[in-house]
């Protein structure tokens, strides 16, 4: 089946051949005739299956046909959980509408908005965002969502994880009743489903991948290993592996740091991306990793997302994730575009839990194999509650005893900075949940 085939416009034929596209991937062949119906779409899919596009071209199509005002209205409104995404995403646009009289704009949160400002007063026909910042420029009045035609919600699932349901409410009310919708999502959790029956008007549902698979073709791997090996084996596996472009997941943005800066050490030239990361460093990582320039990318989840780099053979979970999803969407950055991938995953005594409610989610085992020399022997038992010894009164010295003395405060103040050690570590080995109990992510839900 053939572009052509599928009812797009001349110009958007020529900007797909130009990038090379031969045929369309299996969400643009179901996305694309149905969204150029005017239909609603609520769609499954994981990065790297070519759904940016599937929505992209249809929406230019649709855009291109219409009347074209001379202030130039914002007509279609996509918006992405990060900044990445959105960048990335009107990048697409970019691309597709090359041979198209439309313009296109980005805006989210990190950086300085006079310059976003500046480009919606000139005039777009789409409006790439994310959350925060599109409600503070509509708060300020710098943009209108008064004539918005497609609303396009990309990484809903996403979006939802980093708690932007309130956010998505507040945009909903701003932009007309009468409009398409389209709902792109990773995964299709009951949370989703209630978000899509919402606003969804008799959605036409596409699922590119079955529920919460992995993408086709790529090899999964776990390595028992103890926590204390795992940068050696990493650097062992990188080096004689000689993986020249590898992303390591890591669950906490410290550990991405710390993790960054031991491979680098060790002649691994790598970079961190997290939230804790300007956005200014975070391009200048990314393109340093597309480019070749360093080896590795460390990054958290939520850092990640959006991240597009084509043929990416090697991903790493330095650490496992604590949300059985976010590894769907770790692995999801290799093997994509028809490529085959590798994503093996350092798995440590403590969580072999996450292991198991990965495999569960997956419905499908991953076997943990040992790598010679760094087999992680028996698990060390962790007291939960420390077993309170019975308290002995130790004799005292009868001589030089003085009552007050500073022999004897100097112990107590002995005792209870050690009590507080143990609790910290205690705190260390509590399941992280959030307000309300739900399981939260360790990481950097920091919103734009
Ligand atoms: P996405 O899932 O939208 O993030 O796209 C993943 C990657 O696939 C991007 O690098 C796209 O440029 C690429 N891609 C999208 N559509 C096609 C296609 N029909 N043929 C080959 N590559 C594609």
């Amino acid at each position: 089946m053939s572009f052509k085939s599928l009812g797009l416009s001349h110009p958007l034929l020529k900007a797909v051949a130009k990038k090379g596209y031969t045929e369309p991937s299996k969400i643009q062949l179901k996305a694309i005739p149905t969204i150029l119906e005017g239909r609603d779409v609520l769609a499954s899919a994981q990065t790297g299956t070519g759904k940016t596009a599937g929505f992209t071209l249809p929406l230019l199509q649709h855009l291109s046909q219409g009347q074209q005002l001379r202030r130039r209205p914002i007509r279609a409104l996509v918006l992405t959980p990060t900044r990445e995404l959105a960048a990335q995403v009107q990048e697409n646009i970019n691309t597709y509408s090359e041979f198209l009289s439309l313009r296109s704009t980005v805006i989210f949160g990190g950086v300085n908005a006079k310059p976003q400002i500046s480009q919606l007063r000139r005039g777009v026909d789409i409006l790439v965002a994310t959350p925060g910042r599109l409600l503070d420029l509509h708060s300020q009045k710098a943009l209108s969502l008064a004539k918005i035609e497609v609303f396009v919600l990309d990484e809903a699932d996403r979006m939802l994880d980093m708690g932007f349901a309130r956010d998505i409410n507040k945009i909903l009310d701003l932009i007309p009743k009468k409009r398409q919708n389209l709902l792109f999502s990773a995964t299709f959790s009951k949370e989703i489903k209630k978000l899509a029956n919402k606003f969804l008007k008799h959605p036409v549902t596409i699922e590119a991948t079955p529920e919460n698979t992995t993408a086709e073709k790529v090899i999964q791997k776990a390595y028992h290993v103890a926590k204390i090996d795992k940068t050696a084996l990493l650097v062992q596996l990188i080096k004689e592996g000689d993986w020249n472009q590898v992303l390591i997941f890591t669950r906490t943005k410290s550990g991405a740091s710390r993790l960054s800066k031991k491979l680098t050490k060790r002649g691994i030239l790598s970079a961190e991306i997290h939230g804790d990361k300007s956005q200014n460093a975070r391009v200048k990582a990314l393109d340093s990793f597309k480019k070749g320039s360093i080896r590795a990318l460390v990054a958290t989840d939520v850092a990640a997302r959006g991240l597009d780099i084509p043929l990416l053979p090697h991903v790493i979970n330095f650490e496992l994730p604590n949300v059985p999803e976010d590894y769907v969407h770790r692995i999801g950055r290799t093997g994509r575009a028809g490529a085959g991938g590798e994503a093996v995953s350092l798995v440590s005594h403590d969580e072999k839990d996450y292991l198991k409610g990965i495999e569960r989610l997956l419905k499908q085992s991953i076997p943990l194999e040992l790598i010679e020399g760094f087999d992680p022997g028996e698990p060390v038992e962790v007291e939960k509650k420390p077993v309170r010894k019975p308290f002995k009164k130790k004799p005292r010295p009868k001589s030089n005893y003085t009552k007050g003395s500073t022999s004897k405060s100097n112990t107590s103040k002995g005792n209870s900075s050690k009590d507080n050690a143990g609790k910290g570590e205690n705190k260390g080995n509590k399941v992280n949940r959030g307000k309300f109990g739900a399981k939260r992510r360790d990481s950097d839900n920091k919103k734009d």
